[in-house]
Protein backbone atom coordinates (compact mmCIF):
# COMPACT_ATOMS: atom_id res chain seq x y z
CA UNK A 1 0.00 0.00 0.00
CA UNK A 2 1.51 3.70 -1.00
CA UNK A 3 0.44 6.25 1.87
CA UNK A 4 0.25 9.70 -0.94
CA UNK A 5 0.49 12.62 1.46
CA UNK A 6 1.51 16.25 0.67
CA UNK A 7 2.58 18.74 3.21
CA UNK A 8 2.23 19.96 6.36
CA UNK A 9 -0.12 22.44 7.07
CA UNK A 10 -2.04 21.28 4.15
CA UNK A 11 -3.28 23.74 1.45
CA UNK A 12 -5.93 23.16 -1.19
CA UNK A 13 -3.45 21.30 -3.85
CA UNK A 14 -1.31 19.04 -1.24
CA UNK A 15 -5.06 17.40 -0.58
CA UNK A 16 -6.40 17.43 -3.65
CA UNK A 17 -3.01 15.89 -5.51
CA UNK A 18 -2.96 13.63 -2.74
CA UNK A 19 -6.47 12.16 -3.53
CA UNK A 20 -6.01 12.11 -7.41
CA UNK A 21 -2.69 10.65 -7.04
CA UNK A 22 -3.74 7.80 -5.57
CA UNK A 23 -6.15 7.30 -7.83
CA UNK A 24 -3.62 7.54 -10.77
CA UNK A 25 -1.60 5.14 -8.88
CA UNK A 26 -4.23 2.72 -8.98
CA UNK A 27 -5.84 3.16 -12.71
CA UNK A 28 -2.37 3.58 -14.86
CA UNK A 29 -0.06 1.13 -12.30
CA UNK A 30 -2.04 -0.97 -10.80
CA UNK A 31 -0.84 0.20 -7.28
CA UNK A 32 -2.81 -0.06 -4.00
CA UNK A 33 -2.58 3.53 -2.68
CA UNK A 34 -4.10 5.64 -0.27
CA UNK A 35 -4.76 9.72 0.19
CA UNK A 36 -3.56 10.99 3.28
CA UNK A 37 -3.40 14.53 4.76
CA UNK A 38 -0.99 15.99 7.31
CA UNK A 39 -3.69 17.81 9.03
CA UNK A 40 -7.35 19.24 8.56
CA UNK A 41 -8.39 20.86 5.43
CA UNK A 42 -9.02 24.58 5.14
CA UNK A 43 -12.34 26.17 4.17
CA UNK A 44 -11.31 26.78 0.48
CA UNK A 45 -10.25 22.87 0.67
CA UNK A 46 -13.49 21.60 1.81
CA UNK A 47 -15.44 23.92 -0.84
CA UNK A 48 -13.29 21.94 -3.49
CA UNK A 49 -13.98 18.96 -2.05
CA UNK A 50 -17.99 19.45 -1.46
CA UNK A 51 -17.82 20.57 -5.44
CA UNK A 52 -16.22 17.41 -6.27
CA UNK A 53 -18.83 15.50 -3.81
CA UNK A 54 -15.56 13.83 -2.07
CA UNK A 55 -14.54 13.29 1.69
CA UNK A 56 -11.41 14.54 3.17
CA UNK A 57 -8.59 12.48 3.25
CA UNK A 58 -7.65 10.59 6.63
CA UNK A 59 -4.80 12.28 9.22
CA UNK A 60 -1.74 10.89 8.84
CA UNK A 61 0.26 9.98 11.95
CA UNK A 62 3.33 8.14 10.80
CA UNK A 63 4.65 6.67 7.74
CA UNK A 64 7.37 4.68 9.43
CA UNK A 65 8.10 1.41 7.61
CA UNK A 66 5.78 2.37 4.43
CA UNK A 67 6.01 3.12 0.69
CA UNK A 68 5.31 6.88 0.77
CA UNK A 69 4.56 9.25 -2.41
CA UNK A 70 5.22 12.40 -1.81
CA UNK A 71 2.76 14.99 -3.29
CA UNK A 72 3.13 19.15 -3.41
CA UNK A 73 7.22 19.25 -1.36
CA UNK A 74 10.47 17.75 -1.09
CA UNK A 75 11.38 19.28 1.94
CA UNK A 76 12.17 16.70 4.94
CA UNK A 77 11.04 20.02 7.33
CA UNK A 78 7.08 19.41 5.63
CA UNK A 79 7.48 15.98 5.58
CA UNK A 80 5.42 13.63 8.11
CA UNK A 81 7.01 11.78 11.27
CA UNK A 82 8.62 8.78 10.76
CA UNK A 83 9.87 9.71 6.96
CA UNK A 84 13.55 8.88 7.67
CA UNK A 85 12.24 5.21 8.16
CA UNK A 86 9.53 5.20 5.31
CA UNK A 87 10.84 4.21 1.71
CA UNK A 88 9.84 7.39 -0.71
CA UNK A 89 8.72 5.89 -3.62
CA UNK A 90 7.47 8.52 -5.81
CA UNK A 91 6.89 12.20 -6.13
CA UNK A 92 4.76 14.87 -7.73
CA UNK A 93 5.92 18.14 -6.96
CA UNK A 94 6.33 21.66 -8.34
CA UNK A 95 8.43 23.71 -5.90
CA UNK A 96 12.34 23.73 -5.94
CA UNK A 97 13.85 20.48 -5.33
CA UNK A 98 14.22 20.32 -1.58
CA UNK A 99 16.12 17.78 0.15
CA UNK A 100 14.33 14.21 0.19
CA UNK A 101 17.22 11.66 -0.13
CA UNK A 102 16.32 7.91 -1.16
CA UNK A 103 17.61 4.20 -1.77
CA UNK A 104 15.98 2.77 -4.31
CA UNK A 105 15.16 4.62 -8.04
CA UNK A 106 12.31 6.50 -7.48
CA UNK A 107 9.68 7.97 -10.35
CA UNK A 108 9.99 11.62 -9.77
CA UNK A 109 7.66 14.10 -11.77
CA UNK A 110 8.66 17.42 -10.89
CA UNK A 111 7.99 20.22 -13.19
CA UNK A 112 8.37 24.39 -12.83
CA UNK A 113 4.24 25.05 -12.82
CA UNK A 114 2.11 26.45 -11.39
CA UNK A 115 -0.03 23.69 -9.37
CA UNK A 116 0.90 19.76 -8.17
CA UNK A 117 -2.65 18.93 -10.06
CA UNK A 118 -1.15 20.39 -13.31
CA UNK A 119 1.51 17.66 -13.74
CA UNK A 120 -1.14 14.98 -12.92
CA UNK A 121 -3.18 15.55 -15.47
CA UNK A 122 -0.72 15.63 -17.76
CA UNK A 123 0.53 12.22 -15.97
CA UNK A 124 -3.47 11.40 -16.71
CA UNK A 125 -2.94 12.10 -20.25
CA UNK A 126 0.28 10.46 -20.69
CA UNK A 127 -0.68 7.02 -19.47
CA UNK A 128 -4.45 7.57 -21.18
CA UNK A 129 -6.11 7.44 -18.24
CA UNK A 130 -9.64 8.54 -18.19
CA UNK A 131 -10.29 11.80 -15.73
CA UNK A 132 -13.45 11.52 -13.62
CA UNK A 133 -15.52 14.16 -12.83
CA UNK A 134 -14.73 14.56 -8.98
CA UNK A 135 -10.96 13.87 -10.12
CA UNK A 136 -11.48 17.20 -12.89
CA UNK A 137 -13.19 18.76 -10.11
CA UNK A 138 -10.68 18.65 -7.34
CA UNK A 139 -7.41 18.89 -10.10
CA UNK A 140 -9.49 22.38 -11.32
CA UNK A 141 -9.86 23.83 -7.81
CA UNK A 142 -6.31 22.79 -6.93
CA UNK A 143 -4.86 24.37 -10.00
CA UNK A 144 -7.31 27.93 -9.44
CA UNK A 145 -6.22 27.92 -5.54
CA UNK A 146 -2.41 28.09 -6.36
CA UNK A 147 -2.29 30.16 -9.59
CA UNK A 148 -4.73 32.46 -7.59
CA UNK A 149 -6.94 32.42 -10.67
CA UNK A 150 -4.33 32.07 -13.43
CA UNK A 151 -3.37 35.52 -11.90
CA UNK A 152 0.02 34.27 -10.13
CA UNK A 153 3.63 34.41 -12.06
CA UNK A 154 3.72 30.95 -11.18
CA UNK A 155 1.07 30.17 -13.78
CA UNK A 156 2.40 28.63 -16.98
CA UNK A 157 0.66 27.68 -20.37
CA UNK A 158 0.22 24.13 -19.06
CA UNK A 159 -1.65 25.02 -15.74
CA UNK A 160 -4.06 27.21 -18.62
CA UNK A 161 -4.46 24.06 -20.95
CA UNK A 162 -4.64 21.63 -18.13
CA UNK A 163 -7.78 24.01 -16.93
CA UNK A 164 -9.53 24.61 -19.97
CA UNK A 165 -9.53 20.66 -20.62
CA UNK A 166 -10.39 19.95 -16.41
CA UNK A 167 -13.52 22.53 -16.98
CA UNK A 168 -15.43 20.81 -20.10
CA UNK A 169 -14.97 17.42 -17.68
CA UNK A 170 -16.74 19.09 -14.87
CA UNK A 171 -18.84 20.65 -16.86
CA UNK A 172 -19.07 23.93 -14.65
CA UNK A 173 -18.41 27.51 -15.30
CA UNK A 174 -15.08 29.02 -14.85
CA UNK A 175 -15.17 32.32 -14.22
CA UNK A 176 -18.10 31.84 -11.58
CA UNK A 177 -16.31 29.35 -10.17
CA UNK A 178 -12.96 31.01 -9.94
CA UNK A 179 -14.69 33.84 -8.25
CA UNK A 180 -16.92 31.18 -5.83
CA UNK A 181 -12.94 29.96 -4.93
CA UNK A 182 -11.20 33.15 -4.69
CA UNK A 183 -14.34 34.51 -2.20
CA UNK A 184 -13.51 31.45 0.35
CA UNK A 185 -10.00 31.75 0.03
CA UNK A 186 -10.06 35.25 1.27
CA UNK A 187 -12.04 34.67 4.02
CA UNK A 188 -10.69 34.57 7.16
CA UNK A 189 -13.84 35.67 9.24
CA UNK A 190 -13.59 34.39 12.90
CA UNK A 191 -10.19 32.61 12.70
CA UNK A 192 -7.70 33.57 15.81
CA UNK A 193 -4.48 35.07 14.56
CA UNK A 194 -2.63 31.81 15.46
CA UNK A 195 -4.70 29.80 13.16
CA UNK A 196 -4.01 32.43 10.20
CA UNK A 197 0.34 32.47 11.45
CA UNK A 198 -0.15 28.09 10.88
CA UNK A 199 -2.67 28.09 7.88
CA UNK A 200 0.07 28.05 5.86
CA UNK A 201 3.29 28.45 7.35
CA UNK A 202 6.33 27.15 5.57
CA UNK A 203 9.80 25.58 7.75
CA UNK A 204 12.93 26.54 5.52
CA UNK A 205 16.22 25.20 6.66
CA UNK A 206 18.98 28.04 6.43
CA UNK A 207 22.45 26.14 7.31
CA UNK A 208 22.11 25.53 10.65
CA UNK A 209 18.86 27.27 11.33
CA UNK A 210 15.58 27.52 10.53
CA UNK A 211 13.12 30.19 9.14
CA UNK A 212 9.14 30.26 8.56
CA UNK A 213 7.37 31.70 6.07
CA UNK A 214 3.47 31.74 6.25
CA UNK A 215 0.94 33.06 3.75
CA UNK A 216 -2.81 34.43 4.31
CA UNK A 217 -4.32 35.77 0.95
CA UNK A 218 -7.08 38.61 1.28
CA UNK A 219 -9.26 40.82 -0.81
CA UNK A 220 -8.66 44.03 1.16
CA UNK A 221 -6.18 45.44 4.00
CA UNK A 222 -9.04 46.19 5.92
CA UNK A 223 -9.49 42.47 6.82
CA UNK A 224 -6.08 42.36 8.86
CA UNK A 225 -5.45 46.09 10.36
CA UNK A 226 -6.84 45.05 13.57
CA UNK A 227 -4.60 42.09 13.80
CA UNK A 228 -1.42 43.23 12.43
CA UNK A 229 -0.24 43.89 16.44
CA UNK A 230 -1.07 40.69 16.98
CA UNK A 231 0.57 38.95 14.36
CA UNK A 232 3.43 40.01 14.66
CA UNK A 233 3.58 39.12 18.66
CA UNK A 234 2.78 35.61 17.00
CA UNK A 235 5.76 35.69 14.97
CA UNK A 236 7.79 37.18 17.25
CA UNK A 237 6.54 33.99 19.85
CA UNK A 238 7.63 31.51 17.31
CA UNK A 239 10.53 32.66 17.25
CA UNK A 240 11.01 32.69 21.39
CA UNK A 241 9.59 29.31 21.78
CA UNK A 242 11.27 27.30 18.55
CA UNK A 243 14.08 28.78 18.06
CA UNK A 244 13.55 30.48 14.52
CA UNK A 245 16.19 33.10 13.43
CA UNK A 246 13.34 34.23 11.66
CA UNK A 247 9.69 34.15 10.86
CA UNK A 248 7.50 36.16 8.32
CA UNK A 249 3.98 36.53 7.25
CA UNK A 250 3.08 37.15 3.71
CA UNK A 251 -0.28 39.13 4.19
CA UNK A 252 -1.12 38.96 0.23
CA UNK A 253 -4.13 41.08 -1.19
CA UNK A 254 -4.89 39.65 -4.11
CA UNK A 255 -6.81 42.14 -5.45
CA UNK A 256 -3.98 44.75 -5.86
CA UNK A 257 -1.25 42.44 -6.03
CA UNK A 258 0.25 44.02 -3.18
CA UNK A 259 2.06 41.97 -0.04
CA UNK A 260 2.74 42.96 3.38
CA UNK A 261 5.48 41.47 4.73
CA UNK A 262 5.48 41.13 8.90
CA UNK A 263 8.38 39.62 10.03
CA UNK A 264 10.18 39.14 13.85
CA UNK A 265 13.49 37.49 15.08
CA UNK A 266 16.76 37.82 15.48
CA UNK A 267 17.56 38.41 11.39
CA UNK A 268 14.96 41.12 11.29
CA UNK A 269 18.10 43.28 11.29
CA UNK A 270 18.79 41.91 7.66
CA UNK A 271 15.20 43.38 6.55
CA UNK A 272 15.33 46.54 8.46
CA UNK A 273 17.01 48.36 5.57
CA UNK A 274 13.90 47.46 3.63
CA UNK A 275 11.32 48.21 5.70
CA UNK A 276 8.57 50.91 5.09
CA UNK A 277 7.52 50.63 8.89
CA UNK A 278 8.99 48.55 12.01
CA UNK A 279 8.83 45.59 11.08
CA UNK A 280 6.68 45.56 7.84
CA UNK A 281 7.91 45.52 4.08
CA UNK A 282 5.93 46.42 1.61
CA UNK A 283 5.85 44.24 -1.83
CA UNK A 284 4.67 45.61 -4.83
CA UNK A 285 3.63 42.92 -7.45
CA UNK A 286 3.63 40.16 -5.09
CA UNK A 287 1.24 37.49 -4.64
CA UNK A 288 4.01 34.01 -5.06
CA UNK A 289 6.22 32.93 -2.20
CA UNK A 290 7.50 30.39 -4.14
CA UNK A 291 8.34 32.85 -6.73
CA UNK A 292 8.74 36.29 -5.45
CA UNK A 293 8.76 36.17 -1.50
CA UNK A 294 10.61 33.40 -0.82
CA UNK A 295 13.66 34.00 -3.28
CA UNK A 296 13.50 37.68 -2.23
CA UNK A 297 14.13 36.83 1.29
CA UNK A 298 17.02 34.00 1.09
CA UNK A 299 18.81 36.69 -0.99
CA UNK A 300 18.43 39.29 1.69
CA UNK A 301 19.07 36.92 4.64
CA UNK A 302 21.95 35.85 2.21
MG1 LIG B 1 1.16 23.60 -1.43
MG1 LIG C 1 1.08 23.45 -4.94
MG1 LIG D 1 0.42 27.55 -1.60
Amino acid sequence: MIQVVGHTNPDSDSICSALVAADWLKAARGYEAVALAQGEVTSETAFILEQAGVQAPAICESVAGQKVWLVDYTDLTQAPRGIEEAEIVGIVDHHRLGDVTTTNPLEAWIWPVGCSCTILYHLFKMENVEITRANAVLMLGAIVSDTVAFRSPTCTEKDRVAAEALTDIAGINLDAFCDQLMQVKTNIEGLSVDSLVDRDLKKYPMGEDFVVVGQIEIASFDQVDDKVEAMQAELKKRCTEEGFKLSALMVTNIATSVTKLLFQGEWSEKLAAHASEANIVMMENTLSRKKQGWPWLQTVLG
